[in-house]
């Protein structure tokens, strides 16, 4: 019956695999491993599972809102969303019948959100291994990486990605996101940049044979009526936010400050600024040193993305105006050895600099969300890693867990959906086995998964 009601709903599509992933849990694939055919879903599908009551029992509930945990909590799932959260005799008493998923020995968390990644590269620590990527693979095979990666995120709990640029795969982004979107692949809900924006000849990949035009990791925009006809096509093309490059060329000036070379005009960036703001969209600033952070800050962006400069006054500034940071914190202290060796020795100091910048922040009050750059560094490491590195950085690990809930909802412009575990959110859920605010690295052990009332994985 129940085949034939699925087989009616979906004509064609992959059902051996929607019913092996409904009816049993689904491991995780090992990193650097193709993911089992049984984690093959469709949002289609579940819609069958859906239209039943789920009650989650969680033995330790931290909500992503509150600042304690909660114990012995019910959490009552109705379709896609949370219908209720409360003391687990009352969410019984409400949902009588319903099925029990027990993970009364458990933590359970919001479904992370990560609020800077590159599905489309598999990390760039080196000029060779970005080149390696742009110049010798085809944006299709690009894509089915970008799918498998995807895929991975999910499994560790990240339920929602802020893709922010393709480097090369013009609009994969967009594509993997509709496949996800369609139930054709698996994984997280993603908001996406596309192309991001960098003006002639400042940014790789340039050579000295003028003769030829290598490809571009960006869209190559220069002028204001120019760059508001390029934000109006990546929004026409999918494009949820809008990105550019602030700044390049990294140095330490006398003082020992980090400062950079500033890529666009004011101008430009006004133009940039207000015709995405126009349409609806953000814009995110990839901005590393003092002078490109001020560009950016002056030009009214929404977030600030490396930011590894941030000083006192620019933190006190992006704080009075809700500007965000996402500090991406690990691809730093990954890729610092690879390019200082390959010719940039100031990655090399940049790790220790960041840290300090982190400091400011954290005492100016900026919205700090959590985003690691991974696609910078490879997939197969894992995601959470970032956690470790904002505690020893000195946030509490309540205060490291809102970074990627109820702050990377708020970045989204989707508190009313995501980054809580409340009533009327989607049912985005994660359950770790101890517990996190006593060793934070046990976010990088995801046992259980689930996205809008769908479980994904069980390897409790
Ligand atoms: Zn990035």
């Amino acid at each position: 019956m129940r085949t034939r009601t699925l087989a009616g709903l979906l004509p064609g599509i992959l059902l051996p695999a929607l019913l092996a992933a409904q009816q049993r849990p689904i491991s995780p694939p090992p990193p650097g491993q193709a993911a089992p055919a049984g984690l093959v879903a469709s949002d289609r599908t579940p819609a069958v599972q859906r239209a039943q009551t789920l009650l989650v029992r969680a033995g330790r509930l931290i909500d992503g809102l509150a600042d304690r945990p909660l114990a012995d909590q019910g959490i009552v799932v109705e379709g896609e969303r949370i219908a209720f959260v409360g003391p687990w005799a009352e969410a019984r008493r409400r949902a009588a019948g319903a099925r029990v998923i027990d993970l009364s020995r458990a933590t359970v968390l919001p479904g992370l959100i990560e609020s800077h990644t590159h599905l489309l590269l598999q990390g760039d620590p080196t000029a060779a291994s970005y080149e390696e990527q742009l110049l010798r693979q085809s944006t299709p095979y690009r894509a089915i990486l970008g799918a498998r990666n995807a895929q991975w995120a999910l499994q560790q709990g990240f339920t929602a990605l802020r893709d922010m640029e393709t480097e090369g795969a013009m609009y994969a982004d967009v594509d993997i996101k509709r496949a996800i979107n369609t139930g054709e692949i698996v994984g997280p809900r993603l908001w996406v940049a596309t192309r991001s924006f960098a003006p002639t000849g400042m940014y790789p990949i340039t050579t000295p044979n003028w003769e030829i035009d290598l490809p571009h990791g960006v869209q190559v925009v220069d002028g204001p009526d120019e760059i508001r006809r390029a934000v109006r096509e990546q929004v026409r093309r999918g494009a949820d936010l809008i990105k550019f490059y602030a700044d390049r060329r990294y140095f330490l000036d006398s003082a020992g400050a980090l400062r950079s070379w500033v890529n666009f005009t004011d101008e430009e960036l006004r133009a940039m600024v207000d015709e995405a703001h126009r349409l609806g969209r953000p814009v995110a600033a990839h901005a590393v040193g003092r002078d490109g952070l001020e560009s950016a800050l002056r030009a009214g962006v929404n977030s600030i993305e490396h930011g590894y400069g941030i000083t006192d006054s620019l933190a006190r500034v992006m704080a009075e105006r809700g500007v965000y940071w996402c500090p991406t914190i690990y691809v730093n202290v990954y890729v610092a050895p690879g390019r200082a060796a390959d010719g940039n020795p100031i990655y090399g100091q940049m790790v220790e600099i960041e840290r300090s910048a982190f400091a400011s922040a954290l005492r100016a009050g900026v919205p700090i969300a959590f985003g690691t750059d991974v696609g910078g560094f490879p997939w197969t490491e894992p995601i959470a890693r970032e956690f470790t590195y904002l505690v020893r950085y000195g946030m509490t690990p309540m205060q490291a867990i809102k970074t990627a809930t109820s702050v990377g909802a708020a970045l989204l412009g989707q508190q009313a959906n995501l980054g809580a575990v409340a009533a009327g959110r989607y049912a985005d859920l994660i359950a770790v086995n101890g517990d996190p605010l006593a060793e934070i690295a046990e976010l990088e052990r995801v046992v259980w998964v689930m996205k809008g009332g769908v479980v994904y994985k069980d390897s409790r």
